[in-house]
Formats: C-alpha cells, sequence, structure tokens
C-alpha cells in the first residue's frame, strides 16, 4: 500500500518503521525540521549529546521501548542510572522513591500505616477499570486519608492537571503507581540519538521523510483514497496515518461528521512550558527532580537538575536545569518571553542554593508546547476514540489514545506499532 503519515513523533516512525519492514511504501510529513516530536532534542554548541527540550527518562518497565531499541540493535546504548527524586514539604526535600522512603514523610504513624495499606492493595490489584468510576481526588482521601492525601497527591494532581485536577480518575493513578521504577533509562547521545536512529532505520528501508513540510489539510477521496495537502503539494494514499492532537485532527479534517469531532472536543489537555538553563556551578547536591506544590508559592512545578542524573561531562561542565510546569495555554506564561521568564523564575532558585546568582546562567531556553498532557476523567476508556476515523483510510494515534497508562514514548511506540497492524491486518 501507498500510506502517508503525519508527524515523525515517536509514534510516526514506529508505524513507519513496521509499515517499510513489511514492504509498504511510507511518506511520512513532518512540520519540523527533525524527527522526535515532544522528545525531540536541541544542542548548544559546546555539548557533545542532545538534550530534551523537556525532560525525558524511561523505566524499567517501559518493555516496548526497549523492545524497539533492541530490534533496531542498539541496547548497548540504554542505561538506567539511580537518581534522586525527591518531594518538596514544608521547606525540607523527602525521597519520593522507593515507595518505601515514604516512611519518612512527615505525616502521622496512623497516616503511614493507611498509606501502606492501599499502597499495597493498588500495587497488587489489576483491576484498573473498577477504579477509574472514581476521581484520584475522592479514593484517595477515603482510603489514604485527607492527612496523605493533602501532603502527597493533591500537590502532585494539582501540579499536573491544574483545573482540572479533581476530574482525574483513579486509574490513572494506579497506572503511575504501577510502572514507576526507581531506575530511570537513557540513550547515550540524549533521546535525540534514539529518534534520529529510528528514523535513520526508516528511510533505510524505504521510507520518506519530508521534514519542514506541514499538512495543511487531510481529505478524504473517492474509492477509498485520501488526500493530504501541504503549503506546496497534495499525494493520495490508500491509508492514512495522522499522530497530531485532538485539536489539529479537527483543523486539518474538515470533512469529520459532526459526533466525532464533538468526541475530539471532549478531549482535554494541559500543555507544557520549560525554562531550561546551562548554569555554571550545580545547584542541589544531589536531586535529579524534585516536585513542588504550588502552595509551596514556587512559580513552576518542578526542578529538575539533569546533570544529577546524567553526567555534565556529556555538556562541557555545565549543570541542567529544567524549571517546568503543566498549564492551559491560555495561561499567561505562554505569552511571556525568555527574559520575562528567566525574572519570574530565578529567584526561585536560591529556595535550593542560597549561593545562587543569576550570573551562574551561561545560556537559557524556553519551550512551550500546548498539547502535553491529556485529562483523563471519570469513565475515560468509554471516550477513547478508536484508532479507526470515521474516514475510510484515515487513521488516527495520538496521546490521548493512551490509557490508563499516562502518555510517554514507551507508549508512542505501542500505540504506533498497534496502528500498523490496524492498517495492514484489517479490512477499511
Ligand atoms: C514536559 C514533558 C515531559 C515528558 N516526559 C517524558 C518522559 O520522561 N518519558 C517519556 O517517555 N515521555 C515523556 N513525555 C511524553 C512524550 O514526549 C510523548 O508521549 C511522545 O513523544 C509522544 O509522541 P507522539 O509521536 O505521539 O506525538 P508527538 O511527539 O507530538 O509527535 C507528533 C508530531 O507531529 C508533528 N506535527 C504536528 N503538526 C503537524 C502538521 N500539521 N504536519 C506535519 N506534522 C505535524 C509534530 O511536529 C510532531 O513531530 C513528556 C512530554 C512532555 C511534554
Amino acid at each position: 500500500m501507498n500510506i502517508g503519515i503525519i508527524g515523525a513523533g515517536i509514534a510516526g516512525l514506529s508505524a513507519a518503521f513496521d509499515l517499510t519492514r513489511q514492504g509498504h511504501t511510507v511518506t511520512i510529513f513532518e512540520a519540523s525540521d527533525r524527527p522526535g516530536g515532544l522528545a525531540s532534542g536541541f544542542k548548544d554548541p559546546r555539548w557533545d549529546w542532545e538534550l530534551e527540550r523537556f525532560y525525558h527518562h524511561w523505566f524499567q518497565t517501559d518493555e516496548d521501548v526497549i523492545r524497539l531499541i533492541d530490534e533496531l540493535g542498539l541496547s548497548e546504548k540504554l542505561f538506567f542510572p539511580e537518581p534522586v527524586t525527591s518531594l518538596f514539604i514544608d521547606d525540607k526535600l523527602y525521597p519520593a522513591t522507593p515507595l518505601w522512603r515514604n516512611a519518612l514523610l512527615p505525616i502521622s504513624p496512623i497516616a503511614k500505616i493507611r498509606y501502606a495499606l492501599s499502597g499495597i492493595f493498588l500495587r497488587l490489584s489489576s483491576n484498573w477499570q473498577a477504579l477509574e468510576k472514581e476521581t484520584a481526588h475522592n479514593w484517595l482521601i477515603k482510603f489514604m486519608g485527607e492527612e496523605t492525601y493533602r501532603v502527597l497527591w493533591e500537590p502532585l494532581l494539582i501540579g499536573k492537571f491544574g483545573k482540572y485536577y479533581r476530574d482525574v480518575n483513579m486509574a490513572w493513578m494506579w497506572a503511575r503507581l504501577h510502572k514507576r521504577t526507581v531506575k530511570l533509562g537513557y540513550f547515550e547521545g540524549g533521546f535525540q540519538a534514539f529518534n534520529q536512529a529510528l528514523c535513520d532505520a526508516v528511510t533505510a528501508q524505504g521510507g520518506t521523510v519530508h521534514f519542514s513540510t506541514p499538512v495543511t489539510t487531510i481529505t478524504r477521496e473517492a474509492a477509498n483514497k485520501v488526500t493530504v495537502a501541504t503549503e506546496t503539494e497534495t499525494h493520495t494514499f490508500d491509508r492514512v496515518l495522522a499522530t497530531v492532537s485532538p485539536s489539529l485532527l479537527r483543523r486539518l479534517t474538515p470533512n469529520l461528521p459532526a459526533d466525532y469531532l464533538s468526541q475530539l472536543d471532549n478531549l482535554k489537555s494541559m500543555g507544557a512550558i520549560v525554562l531550561v538553563l546551562a548554569l555554571k556551578h550545580k545547584l542541589t547536591d544531589k536531586h535529579y527532580w524534585i516536585n513542588l506544590p504550588k502552595t509551596a508559592n514556587f512559580p513552576f512545578l518542578a526542578l529538575v537538575e539533569h546533570t544529577n542524573f546524567i553526567s555534565a561531562e556529556h555538556y562541557d561542565g555545565d549543570t541542567i536545569i529544567y524549571c517546568g510546569d503543566y498549564l492551559e495555554s491560555s495561561h499567561h506564561y505562554f505569552s511571556m518571553d525568555e527574559d520575562e521568564l528567566l525574572a519570574l523564575f530565578l529567584p526561585a532558585l536560591k529556595r535550593f542554593n542560597p549561593d545562587f546568582d543569576a550570573d551562574w546562567v551561561r545560556e537559557s531556553w524556553v519551550f512551550k508546547e500546548s498539547y502535553a498532557q491529556p485529562v483523563p476523567p471519570l469513565n475515560h476508556s468509554r471516550n477513547i476514540p478508536p484508532l479507526k476515523t470515521p474516514i475510510p483510510g484515515l487513521y488516527w494515534a495520538s496521546m490521548s489514545q493512551i490509557y490508563p497508562w499516562d502518555r510517554g514514548t514507551n507508549y508512542a511506540v505501542e500505540i504506533g506499532r498497534r496502528a500498523a497492524r490496524e492498517i495492514t491486518q484489517n479490512p477499511l
């Protein structure tokens, strides 16, 4: 078949990897000038390795991406350090992992016992379908207790889901607890080296990738063909796979029926913004990741000292810091420029190291993305559109269809490969 793919993120590339291997003719259209989508990187001229625009790591349970890396013959490039992840509570840092170290949290003994018992239940249970019927907010207060919820879980939910935090269902939290591992994975050369290797494998198998080529419309043609238009050309395919956000799919495809469009509109998501800093000195002694509750009045949600995870030697000795937050795309941070964000964020760094000074900043970058984190409400399994759209020959595989697991590159691989199977194995 002649197959078009919109997006050279991990989902689009994973689908293309399988489809080209089976001998199909695959053409990928990518709006950006490089592969990797949300997991793509950038590089300061001084660095040896690329750095992700948004902080990224894998878990040891991320079997789909680990298998794909193995199929690419690149397993020796994957490594799993054990960095320190922490929670900021009442101006002190507490270990976030492993879970048993939560015994050190500043909560009462009764709260610790309830926390341990419900934690064991969640670890052993595999019935997430029952959990999606209740919000994480209600379930956690009911079983873990108000005290633990306020200290531990509410900050996490507010940080990730903003005004939707009471809507998120408990299956999402269950999935998060199930999949976390203490060791976190990374790729030699950065995630971009993996993205590029996957893209190279697709082209080596005969695929074509058009970079800096945004698709402008997707139209249904007679005889179940689908046409993809870019700013300069149109291409007609037997099958098209779009890997873009629900709102973009809506804009690109005017012929979608009204009931499907309202299904797309119901899929809520958050945006993300990060300020990346290259510092001349270390900020914290050992912390890779620090979760910050909104109540502690930091101007961001997470402080990530990447070089406490991956050695600074790959970045010419720079200390790499991400100050990140999940926000609605209407939030005023999205209209602030780099200088304004620096002025807002830098003073907060003194709370991690009183010696910090703005002179420590050698270089900085800002990255913003309006579609970064889908929100899973009650009974979300019923809301998820299938990979096949109502337009014959048009398929859609996005972060919004990943569930109950939290979106991630592992699931982008899984959904991309599932889409390739759906395209080739099932009739229209
Ligand atoms: C802040 C943040 C932190 C994250 N942390 C992690 C992590 O630690 N570990 C992890 O595994 N995952 C993490 N993720 C999630 C991970 O990046 C995504 O789940 C994954 O990259 C999604 O891949 P995708 O291919 O589905 O989508 P995308 O990466 O969004 O790919 C879609 C592609 O379509 C392209 N495109 C858009 N419009 C058009 C158009 N009109 N025409 C052509 N192309 C178009 C885009 O440029 C993009 O390349 C994180 C994401 C964010 C935002």
